[in-house]
């Protein structure tokens, strides 16, 4: 299929370890984890070089220590563990992910009951695995299983901006004041995290460093979008008050398509926007589900979960993907957009992404609102973590 992205499957990354590890648990992981990515064929990079595609950060839970990558492609794995037993994992490990610029966070946690790992994604997700006794092996196995795909992943969040949004469209349509609505109705169901301002995690030079590799000023959870015409859309821009959308070229954008060749989603501006964010993470999965769904008129994307038995019952498809890569990654896009084109109708289908939230389709946004508000699709707060 021509819209098709390709993948980077197959790619063995070579790896690097940097750091001291701060306890024997931490120690005793990498160890183990070194060895697993030695039977699994990764090269091993004694010093990080240009072509290390993955870094394993040993840090501890008092000062901050980002790993200064040279590019966005360069997937860092942050490892540390947490001097007491927590109860609220992610509000005490989350920070150390934003301090430590990471794509993913190794949080060690040991109780009475044993060491549990947790793997924290920048989405928010922390699944578990715990190290059963005399199980070393299988906790290893789980471990990387839950490292390699994340790593391998591709992220699309490069944007060519283009000052070229005839006046008419820049001035706001009625799709855009829809969206405005819609971001509204978000913030009042209380599906709108409030706006993560991560100047109190970092520093001015990590932060010069965030907006270098990914443009990224602030971050916010969700995003939705709206068809324009067959080939157009526009959507919710990144780390902006989605409960505000008003503005075109700077809370929302009008995405023109993607250009494979420099991986970069194409994004029409008004003239008069000088800096502007990027458009938000998940604009290829979007853009593949509107190319390849004609029936497809919207999408929202919140960190909540639905009842799925519920929400079958009437009509809807409700699947989920199997493995939780990273937000703004083709291979995220792929496993939303097959199940979205293979259901019976794309435009009433639920993706509930592993570990991560919800994604839901409709032929404009206030059907899909419509639903949730009858009661089709049956919204809860909790997210599973598998
Ligand atoms: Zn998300």
């Amino acid at each position: 299929m021509e819209q098709n992205v390709e993948k980077q499957h197959g790619t063995k990354l070579s790896y690097a370890i940097v750091g001291e590890p701060a306890t024997d648990t931490v120690r005793w992981f990498v160890e183990g984890i070194h060895q697993r990515m030695q039977t699994q064929g990764h090269e091993y990079h004694q010093t990080p070089n240009d072509d290390t595609g993955l870094i394993f950060n040993l840090v501890d839970d008092e000062t901050a220590r980002p790993y200064r990558r040279k590019s966005q492609s360069v997937f860092v794995v942050s490892i540390l563990e947490g001097k007491m037993p927590q109860s609220h994992i992610l509000e005490t490990a989350y920070p150390h992910l934003l301090k430590n610029i990471s794509n993913l966070l190794i949080y060690h946690s040991r109780s009475g009951n044993g060491l549990h790992t947790y793997f924290v994604t920048p989405e928010q997700g922390f699944p578990c695995v715990i190290l059963q006794e005399g199980k070393s092996d299988e906790y290893f196995d789980n471990a990387y299983e839950r490292i390699a795909p994340l790593a391998c992943s591709r992220f699309v969040i490069n944007n060519e901006f283009i000052q070229d949004l005839p006046d008419e469209l820049a001035a706001g349509t009625e799709q855009t004041r829809q969206l405005y609505y819609a971001g509204r109705k978000l913030d009042e169901m209380d599906l709108l995290p409030t706006v993560i301002k991560i100047e109190q995690f970092l520093n001015e030079e990590a932060l010069r460093q965030l907006w270098r590799l990914y443009r990224v000023g602030g971050l916010s959870y969700g995003n939705l979008s709206v068809r324009h015409n067959d080939k157009t859309f526009w959507m919710s821009a990144s780390g902006v008050d989605k409960s505000n959308l008003q503005h075109v070229g700077e809370h929302i954008h009008f995405v023109t398509g993607y250009d494979k060749k420099k991986n970069a989603i194409l994004v029409s501006i008004p003239k008069h926007i000088e800096r502007p964010n990027r458009v938000s993470v998940d604009a290829i999965e979007h853009w593949m589900v509107y190319t390849e769904n004609p029936g497809v008129g919207a999408i929202i994307h919140a960190h909540c979960w639905v009842d799925d038995a519920a929400t079958k019952m009437t009509g809807h498809t409700v699947a989920a993907t199997k493995t939780s890569y990273p937000c703004g990654t083709v291979e995220l896009g792929e496993d939303t957009a097959s199940v979205i084109r293979n259901a019976p109708d794309p435009a009433r289908v639920v993706v509930c992404q592993k570990n991560h939230g919800i994604v839901i389709t409709g032929k404009d946004l206030k059907d899909i609102f419509d639903r949730i508000d009858n009661g089709s699709i049956r919204i809860v707060k909790q997210i599973e973590m598998t």
